[in-house]
């Protein structure tokens, strides 16, 4: 039994097709930001449960404090070390779940989006299920991104236009108002 952690229902939407094993599916992001974007990711989830009937745990942790200080922190010195940070934060949560509740395995739906830092998710899973002596699920799922695409329009599942954590929503729309102006002066 795989314990598979969700960011999201459109990035789970193709993977739980693929899967040749049995599957739980775990929530627990609270890089998620501002919070109402959470709920909405979460409801989006619990829409696509409905769909297809899969089992979820939940883990509601949200400790902003605790996330925003040390996101800050390694902010300062590159985005690289946030996003290790967040990761190493959501897969230690999954794996540490899965081995103390009997599942053999545990893996990310963040491996499907081409759009996440992919061998970094690859190198903390893999030190994880060291760590607590289970098996680190690896899949290259990004050749999926187009069927997930499908999926999520075929279902009406809403689709962020962002990352998670309220960095990578000020990187996605501020490029996207230096695009605009650009765009307006030329
Ligand atoms: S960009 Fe995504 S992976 Fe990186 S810190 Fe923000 S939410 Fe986490």
């Amino acid at each position: 039994m795989i314990l598979v952690h969700a960011c999201c229902a459109p990035c789970l939407s193709s993977i739980i097709d693929v899967l040749d094993e049995p599957f739980k599916v775990f929530w627990y992001n609270p890089n998620i930001q501002p919070y109402r974007e959470y709920l909405r990711r979460l409801d989006t989830l619990e829409k696509f449960k409905k769909e297809k009937n899969f089992e979820i745990i939940y883990d509601f942790s949200y400790d902003l404090q605790h996330w925003m200080e040390n996101a800050s922190k390694l902010n300062k010195k590159s985005d690289v070390l946030r996003c290790r940070f967040c990761y190493a934060d959501r897969l230690e949560r999954t794996a540490k779940y899965a081995k103390e509740n009997g599942f053999d395995k545990f893996t990310s739906s963040t491996l499907y989006s081409p759009y996440q830092k992919h061998e970094l998710i690859r190198e903390i899973g893999n030190a994880l299920g060291k760590k607590y002596g289970i098996e680190f699920y690896y899949r290259d799922f990004r050749d999926l991104f187009p069927r997930g695409d499908e999926i999520a329009k075929k279902y009406g599942l809403y689709r962020q236009g962002y990352c998670g954590c309220i960095f990578s929503e000020f990187d996605k729309y501020s490029m996207k108002v230096k695009l605009d102006v650009h765009q307006g002066i030329e």
